[in-house]
């Protein structure tokens, strides 16, 4: 009954707006503007499987991690931009990445704050802080004080997590 009411509410409001001279459909389009403008990138598991690999779905998606040492990035010395594999937002430049000695790719630093998102993760009986691209909610791995000046921290990120944006110099 409940979904019914709000159903129909939903329904005014679009109708009210294509009243207000809006093209029809324009009121689904601003209604699915705002519902992205507030949780940001939706996709549902179905497309998300369609465009990550089976091991970038397993770990942006899933939570998973991948086994040290076996990642495409943490070796990785190219100069660049390290983006997010879901949906391309700038996550780690090339010069805050430091050697960790962990196997995993590790940087002291976000390319820009506002494009990473970290919550508490208690999983594992550990307390660790997770990292997530703040655009698609994808999980790039934990951060921990442990890391180099200027910042202490280490950002210890899956590669299968990111892609990177060599900058080839002239
Ligand atoms: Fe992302």
């Amino acid at each position: 009954m409940a979904e019914h009411l709000a159903f129909n509410y939903m329904l005014k409001s679009i109708l009210i707006q294509d009243d207000r001279k809006e093209p029809v459909g324009r009121g689904f389009k601003s209604l699915w503007a705002h519902s992205t403008m507030k949780s940001k990138m939706q996709k549902s598991d179905t497309e998300w499987k369609t465009c990550l690999s089976p091991e970038e779905y397993r770990i942006l998606r899933e939570k998973g991690t991948e086994t040290p040492f076996t990642g495409k990035y943490y070796k990785n010395k190219k100069k660049g931009m390290y983006i997010c594999a879901g949906c391309g937002a700038e996550l780690f430049p090339s010069d805050t990445k430091y050697e960790s000695g962990t196997g995993w790719p590790s940087f002291w630093k976000p390319a820009k704050k506002e494009n990473v998102e970290t919550k508490p993760d208690n999983s594992l009986f550990m307390q660790r802080t997770e990292v997530l691209c703040k655009k698609c909610g994808g999980h790039l791995g934990h951060v921990f004080d442990d890391g180099p000046e200027p910042t202490g921290k280490r950002f210890c990120i899956n590669s299968a997590s990111l892609n990177f944006k060599e900058k080839k110099s002239k």
